[in-house]
């Protein structure tokens, strides 16, 4: 039996590790924290996951809270007006619902499928000395330690990389009581060109169903506003406040809001990075990086999840077609290839998003309200953005496919 260790108790690494378990090979997982620390800890992520993400995990049967969960049934955009109110509003809906599932449920109950199938877990902050060790014992090693520190032990590839500091300054609100939209629930982006986005969307926490805020302030802008915050009381106020100064009709929403717990909130941000997918031990030992470790994507798209079980199933599939030959670097390079044709488009599309929109950008999102074709392409496009390469991201195609439209 083939032996792996998969470092990294997060979305890609347990994927990964139960997807190995389930085709019979040998697991240990090293994660840095216990379940229990996870599970009663600071919420992750926001963690919305489409239909391919959400079918990569229902083929291994780790859809738990499907039933459960809210569906997140459309993405609605709004761009408010100087003048007051939206200059831009309108909303289609996904071919199939999103779902998001706090990690905090999520990782503790999967680490807890990881043991009855016989997996191991290790609880131990991962080193280089230990990857050496790793290396030396198992047939192949993965690090899926998310923004870890150990992270950097894969170099940066400065070409698939833009930008060398974070874009956006990060914050999340889990709420309990806030007013559902009418129709059918979506995730509400809000985009106000420099100044930064707001998006909230059901989601499943510990105490059930509720919704998640997502503040994207530019760096230096009024919505990078959560230093001097101290308590998760402040951290609420904080919120009402934005919402209140910039998107006062999702304020409106938010009357009878109420934190979910006191680990409910978030504040970050982080220099979107691609790094090189294999890391050369001292020893010459090569290790493959998986998931956030090598494609580090802010969450404006709320892809990372995604991406996550995305390169887990390709990994997956990668590592069972190899058989019983040797995990050698070619072999991890191609591997991550597998996964790069997918995740690339994923890279471009949310350094776009993270960029002042062109003008072709708002042509589309504003033809969007007059064309249902077009909203509901830019809506599915969350599932897939490949697509967004033949009609949003280049000037040229946006023009061509904007006038096969208006014919
Ligand atoms: C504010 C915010 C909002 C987001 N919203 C969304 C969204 O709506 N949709 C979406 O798809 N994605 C979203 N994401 C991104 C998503 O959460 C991540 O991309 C995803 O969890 C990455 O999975 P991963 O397995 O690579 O890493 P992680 O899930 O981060 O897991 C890494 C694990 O490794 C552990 N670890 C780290 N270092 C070590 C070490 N040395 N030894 C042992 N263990 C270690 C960590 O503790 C962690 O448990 C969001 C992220 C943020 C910050």
């Amino acid at each position: 039996m083939r032996n792996i260790l998969v470092v990294g108790a997060g979305q890609a690494g347990l994927h990964l590790a139960l997807g190995l378990l389930k085709q019979g090979y040998d697991v240990t997982v090293v994660s840095n924290r216990t379940p229990e620390s996870i599970r009663d800890g600071r919420v992750l992520s926001s963690q919305a996951m489409f239909g391919t993400a959400q079918a990569h995990e229902h083929a291994l049967g780790l859809d738990f809270w499907a039933g459960e969960c809210p569906p997140i049934e459309g993405i609605a955009l709004a761009v408010p007006s100087p003048e007051g109110g939206k200059a831009l509003d309108w909303a289609a809906r996904l071919d199939v619902p999103a779902r998001s599932v706090d990690q905090r449920m999520k990782m503790p109950a999967w680490l807890a499928e990881l043991e009855r199938l016989g997996g191991k877990l290790v609880v131990h902050e991962a080193g280089v000395q230990d990857l050496e060790g790793y290396a030396a014992q198992y047939d192949l090693v993965l690090v899926a330690a998310g923004k870890g520190e150990i992270a950097s032990l894969f170099e940066r590839d400065p070409a698939l990389s833009p930008y060398t500091t974070p874009q956006r300054a990060l914050a999340l609100t889990y709420v309990h009581g806030l007013a559902p939209r009418p129709d059918y629930s979506a995730v509400c982006f809000n985009l106000l060109p420099g100044v930064g986005e707001y998006f909230v969307f059901p989601a499943l926490t510990r105490t059930g169903p509720c919704e998640i805020m997502v503040f994207e302030g530019l760096p230096g802008g009024p919505m990078d506003c959560w230093a001097d915050v101290r308590t998760p009381a402040e951290h609420l106020a904080r919120s009402r406040e934005i919402l209140q100064r910039f998107f006062p009709w999702e304020a409106e929403r938010c009357a009878g809001i109420e934190l979910t717990d006191a680990g409910g909130t978030l504040t970050g941000r982080f220099a979107p990075t691609v790094r090189r997918p294999v890391a050369v031990l001292p020893s010459g030992a090569p290790v493959l990086g998986v998931a956030d470790v090598v494609v580090l994507n802010d969450p404006i798209t709320g892809q990372g999840s995604n991406n996550a079980a995305k390169c887990a199933a390709a990994y997956l599939a990668a590592i069972v077609e190899r058989g019983d030959r040797p995990f050698d670097t070619e072999w991890m390079r191609e591997t991550f290839d597998r996964f790069w044709a997918d995740a690339q488009h994923v890279t471009g599309w949310t350094n776009t998003l993270l960029a002042p929109p062109q003008a072709h950008h708002l042509a589309l999102l504003g033809a969007a309200g007059e064309h249902p074709r077009i909203a509901s392409r830019f809506v599915n496009g969350f599932d897939d953005p490949s697509d967004y390469a033949d009609w949003y991201l280049d000037a040229g195609r946006a023009e061509a496919y904007l006038n096969r439209v208006a014919a």
